[in-house]
């Protein structure tokens, strides 16, 4: 968990190629940052689908790219690229940013009630990409995260953390900056939580 004291400071930390990112501001005295992460599995398809193109690249050139006889060799090799990845502490599960925070939530508060001497009131939350929807490809799935069962997407996962426990006294904004995928992005206001696309009179630092 990545946490600083200003939004100039945390917003730079945000950005990390192939993931989605977040900022929580806690009344804007405390910032903390995370990160979506993929699957140990995906991250040993992908770094092996990169591996065989580098290959085909090397022996082959510019010849045509012969997919099937790739793909089988992708199969051959996905067994030994598991088991090696699984030897890692790679977590076994992927999460998006949104429940990386959600399940960090108790860390979140223990640090915010020790630093700043009370429970934070209102919370900012900012995303770069829109959090994801049933209507979206590939929803995060129904997990447990801290011991709570949360049912599919961001969307409706962050709907029932900031209406339950010690998030309903809190007024919650979660901004984002861009649609996810080609789903219409969300504007929603449903009793303490906003979720809406960053205004223009939200200055960003840059
Ligand atoms: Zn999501």
């Amino acid at each position: 968990m990545l946490v600083r004291n200003t939004l100039t400071e945390a917003l730079p930390l945000r950005a990390r190629l192939g993931t989605v990112g977040l900022v929580l501001s806690l009344e804007g005295a405390r910032y903390y940052v995370f990160h979506s992460h993929q699957s140990r599995d995906q991250i040993a398809g992908v770094n092996l689908q990169q591996k065989i193109a580098l290959h085909h690249e090397l022996l082959r050139g510019n010849q045509p790219y012969n997919h099937a006889q790739d793909q089988q060799k992708f199969m051959a090799l996905l067994p030994f690229a598991r088991a090696m990845v699984a030897q890692t502490h790679m977590e076994p599960e992927g999460r998006h940013a949104e429940e990386s925070m959600i399940e960090n939530w108790n860390n979140i508060l223990h640090d915010f009630k020790t630093v700043r001497g009370h429970p934070p009131r209102w919370a900012d939350v900012f995303l770069n990409f829109c959090p994801c929807q049933v209507i979206n490809n590939n929803p995060s799935p129904t997990r447990v995260l801290d011991h709570t069962h949360y049912p599919i997407s961001c969307h409706r996962k962050l709907q029932q953390f900031c209406s339950t426990g010690n998030r309903l006294q809190m007024k919650w904004t979660i901004y984002y900056e861009q649609q996810f995928q080609n789903a219409m992005g969300l504007n929603i206001h449903v009793g303490n939580l906003r979720i809406m696309k960053l205004p223009p009179y939200i200055a960003m630092p840059v």
